[in-house]
């Protein structure tokens, strides 16, 4: 059961329902979206009968289903964005922070373009062992100082328990891979910290499993969860994943954590993001993450995805637009 309190509902009030709650032996966790204390009990309905929390002062309405990952619309603040609302989150930078001197280009490049959120990864789980594998704590150093510079926040990955320390230090937002999407020691550790996760989508994780993964942070104190479709392992060869527009539509209806799409992976070539990233939009997403590189033809690994950001720019100036009609601003 979810409750959700009245804006205006007292300290006394939370307690008693929370209290009330107690007294069935079941446990609760608390957050708080857009001025409403959002009250999640852990464990079953069932314990109830048929006690609701309807009557009860300063409760303003309550959902029982449990399969429900905080369904109220979560906004999720990160420095002065505000991740979920009506403005797009927008998210761009390189696949890996290569140099110093790129990175702070590309910082310039992002504030130009009004881009608010840099992205660049340090520690490369690629698939293949002999890829360019990242420069690590230096590299998410060289990713803050730039970032600092022109003003913006910065997400990078963290791909296992002892890179956190390091990644909490530099990072505003902690992305968690896909390919970690299921490492649930590393979930309820990003779920310790007091940073928002970005939580991508496994390449073969169903909507319910994925959300499975976001309640794992939120165990642990931390519903401050932005969850990202960056496409699906199917049959299908032209891209290098299948983008799963309709898992936009599906997250909605059970959760109202902030989902963004992430066209570069599922496209797997520049010239496939601009549609996908489109539709994203059109689809209801709450932002995009865009793989976006000074020299595309000379990064270091993953070229073929990357935009220039002339083709960003222009990308860009197409989904105002699409954003405009989805009653958005980007
Ligand atoms: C990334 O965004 O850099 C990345 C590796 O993505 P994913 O985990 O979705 O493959
Ligand atoms: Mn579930």
């Amino acid at each position: 059961m979810l409750i959700k309190m009245k804006r205006d509902a007292t300290g006394e009030q939370i307690s008693s329902v929370i209290n009330r709650i107690g007294e069935f032996g079941l446990g609760i966790r608390m957050t708080v979206s857009d001025g409403h204390t959002i009250i999640s009990v852990t464990g079953s309905d069932d314990h109830f009968g048929t006690w609701t929390p309807r009557n009860m002062p300063g409760v303003e309405s309550y959902v029982l289903d449990d399969e429900h990952v905080l369904p109220e619309k979560q906004i999720i603040d990160v420095g002065t964005e505000k991740i979920g609302g009506n403005k797009l989150c927008m998210i761009a930078g390189p696949y890996v922070v290569e140099s110093e001197e790129r990175i702070f280009a590309t910082a310039r490049e992002l504030h130009k373009c009004g881009i608010p959120i840099m992205r660049g990864g340090s520690y490369k789980p690629n698939t293949s062992p002999y890829a360019f594998k990242g420069l690590e704590a230096d590299g998410l150093r060289m990713l803050r100082s730039a970032a600092d510079q022109y003003g913006l926040l910065t997400v990078s990955e963290v791909v296992g328990l002892s890179e956190l320390a390091e990644a909490e230090k530099y990072c505003d937002i902690l992305q968690i891979g896909a390919r970690n999407m299921q490492n649930y020691r590393l979930l309820q550790a990003v779920g310790r910290t007091d940073k928002p996760v970005l939580l991508k989508r496994g390449v073969a994780a169903t909507v319910d499993e994925w959300l499975d993964c976001a309640e794992y942070i939120i165990s642990e104190g931390n519903s401050r969860i932005i969850l990202c479709e960056r496409g699906i392992r199917t049959f299908e060869t032209a891209t290098k994943n299948t983008l799963d527009i309709a898992a936009i539509a599906a997250v909605r209806e059970k959760s109202g954590l902030p989902v963004i799409v992430d066209p570069s992976r599922a496209a797997g070539h520049g010239r496939f993001v601009p549609p996908l990233a489109l539709a994203a939009i059109a689809a209801g997403a709450d932002g995009l993450m865009i793989d976006a590189h000074t020299n595309p033809a000379a990064a270091l690994s993953d070229c073929a995805q990357q935009l220039n950001f002339e083709q960003l720019g222009k990308l860009i100036d197409s989904a105002r637009y699409i954003a405009l009609a989805m009653g958005k601003t980007l």
